[in-house]
């Protein structure tokens, strides 16, 4: 993973802007009254799920990619046609899904336990990374 200088950009204000406080408390009052943890069934999902709203963080990808200099923060690939660098999040802020062990008998222990990510850093500049897809889809 590049290391890298977070003080050499400096944080876009639309992370501090009135839009992404209020993105903030929407997503507060939302995880609020839905509890963290949840014992589902094996195959079972959130019925609800919070709608983030990504296109959002399209404005910080120019301070990323200054950042990371054109680079996935954790292969190094630089951006090109076949490999596009995505905003992505460090700590996943999506829903966390450990599955449940193959081959567990009893119903108890084929049931697979969800949480959710770490919503309350969906806007936290520090956890706010430039990633490739492949990297992207390994962190979630
Ligand atoms: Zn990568």
């Amino acid at each position: 993973m590049i290391h890298v200088d977070r003080s050499r950009v400096p944080i876009p204000p639309l992370l501090a802007s009135a839009t992404v406080a209020g993105e903030r408390a929407q997503a507060a009052t939302f995880f609020a009254s839905n509890p963290g943890t949840a014992t589902l069934k094996s195959g079972q999902r959130f019925q609800e799920r919070y709608e983030w709203n990504w296109p959002l963080l399209q404005e910080v990808r120019p301070a990323l990619v200054d950042l990371f200099q054109n680079k996935c923060a954790f292969c190094e690939s630089f951006e090109g046609k076949r490999n596009p660098l995505e905003v992505g999040h460090f700590r996943p802020v999506t829903e966390i899904v450990e599955e449940s062990t193959p081959g567990a008998k009893s119903a108890s222990t084929s049931a697979a336990r969800s949480s959710v990510g770490y919503w309350w850093l969906a806007y936290d500049w520090e956890n706010l990374y430039l990633m490739c897809r492949a990297c992207s889809e390994r962190s979630v």
